[in-house]
């Protein structure tokens, strides 16, 4: 018999451990095809999420706990799921059940018909402020007009993918991964599903802005080198100008010059300032991966072996 692991990563979601866990486990057990396992990651959180998904672990030999020493972020999480899934295919979903777990049996037809990747597509957004959806919307599109490979827009972390791709997306040895666009990196056969994301159950976001930040520059840097090239584009501005104002010596009164010398000055300074900013989002990437540190780090783990 066929095994589907069900990766779902948790910061601070005491309040959504039991309902999260009741409504998947539901929808697991109706579906008498395939043995499961589900897979929590606790992502560092402080609260009450470790003690609650211990005393589940405890009772349900079928759920599999991982715990991070410290918060690491969702990426990892569900990498760290990813490695430690021992299922045929993998279905990653939120705990805060904006993805409905009702749905993977659809997802599981789709799987059966030969697709390898079965992605999430929202075509609606619940319960989301008009700054999210905006920010997410530009997202999607700029890093496809940056991308070397086309990734599906409007899609998130909810999907299923099929064992070859698990073992794929696990040789990838990249630090800051952008699992979204490893996904089509990967290639494989691949499908959406459309669905309507629904609101939070309970609880409030754990994607901050800042780490929203983070995604979207992993996502850009690590499938993009076009940035690279504004560059070129403003260095043959700057350089244009500066002729321009050279030839205008001859034709203006100096005092106007002595002016736009200096305007050009300070603009070509912030230009290069800016240039070097790019630059150094690179190498910091660079280094990340010549210092080759863990991406995550377990301090526990339960129905692991
Ligand atoms: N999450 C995580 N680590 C983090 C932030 C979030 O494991 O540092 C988890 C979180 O518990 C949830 C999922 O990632 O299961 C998605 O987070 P959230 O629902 O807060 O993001 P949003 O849906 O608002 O984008
Ligand atoms: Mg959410």
């Amino acid at each position: 018999m066929k095994k589907i692991s069900v990766i779902i990563p948790m910061y601070y979601e005491e309040e959504m451990v039991n309902i999260c866990y009741r409504e998947v486990k539901r929808v697991l057990k109706n579906i008498r095809k395939y043995t499961y396992e589900i897979i929590f990651i606790n992502d560092g959180s402080q609260d009450r999420t470790l003690e609650l998904l211990e005393k589940i672990a405890k009772r349900d030999s079928k759920v599999k706990l991982i715990s991070f020493s410290r918060n690491f972020g969702h990426q990892p999480a569900v990498s760290a799921g990813l490695k430690y899934a021992t299922g045929d295919a993998a279905i990653i979903i939120d705990a805060d059940l904006q993805d409905p777990p009702r749905l993977i049996p659809n997802m599981l037809k789709l799987w059966e018909e030969g697709y390898e990747v079965v992605y999430g597509k929202r075509k609606k957004r619940k319960g989301e402020t008009i700054f999210k959806l905006f920010t997410a919307k530009m997202f999607y599109r700029i890093l496809n007009s940056l991308s070397t490979v086309s990734i599906p827009k409007d899609t998130g972390d909810f999907r299923l993918i099929d064992r070859k791709v698990i073992d794929a997306i696990n040789t990838f040895p990249e630090h800051n991964k952008f699992l979204r666009g490893l996904y089509s990196y990967a290639g494989f056969k691949q499908t959406e599903y459309l669905y309507e994301r629904k609101e939070r159950t309970a609880g409030e976001t754990k994607y901050t802005l800042k780490k929203m930040v983070k995604l979207a520059s992993d996502g850009i840097i690590g499938f993009s080198y076009k940035p690279l090239t504004l560059i070129l584009i403003l260095s043959t501005i700057l350089f244009i100008i500066s002729i321009l104002l050279f030839i205008s010596i001859f034709i203006w009164h100096k005092y106007y010059l002595i002016f736009s010398i200096t305007c050009l000055f300070s603009f070509s300074t912030s230009i290069i300032l800016f240039c070097l900013w790019l630059l150094s989002i690179y190498i910091k990437r660079i280094y990340d991966e010549a210092k080759n540190r863990p991406s995550y780090i377990i301090s526990e783990t339960k129905n692991i072996y």
